[in-house]
């Protein structure tokens, strides 16, 4: 499917639905190539039901089908993210290539919403 990310990988655990917004897959890979280190993803497609089982945000960017967006197809993924190092590298480099970034305390949201929603560039925390 793309060079550095199977299709399981992507696709919705609970429908194994695989449906990225228009050009996601080669922003994902563009990130993979410039980082140059494995990037393992522990969530990236959501089918609705997927998505109310892990109590997400009904309006989530991980959805496939998204009608308030209108996004095409998912446009967030998750990635493993422990050690410091990694993460401060990794962070930088996704805020150059106009991801918005949430940070956790093992894995880091990336979501497109500048390209496919409109909105600013973000920057959260997950908190504790
Ligand atoms: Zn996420």
């Amino acid at each position: 499917m793309l060079d550095h990310f199977s299709r399981s990988e992507l696709a919705c655990p609970t429908t194994d639905q695989v449906r990225l917004a228009a050009s996601f897959g080669e922003a994902l890979e563009r990130l993979r190539v410039e980082l140059d280190a494995p990037k393992h993803l522990t969530s990236a497609c959501r089918s609705p039901m997927h998505n109310a089982k892990v109590r997400d945000h009904p309006r989530s960017l991980h959805l496939i089908v998204n009608g308030h967006w209108g996004t095409g197809g998912m446009c967030a993924v998750d990635v493993v993210a422990i050690d410091g190092n990694f993460k401060a590298k990794f962070i930088a480099l996704s805020l150059d290539q106009d991801w918005s970034v949430g940070v956790a305390s093992n894995f880091i949201h990336l979501d497109q919403r500048s390209r496919y929603c409109g909105l600013r560039q973000v920057v959260y925390h997950y908190g504790r």
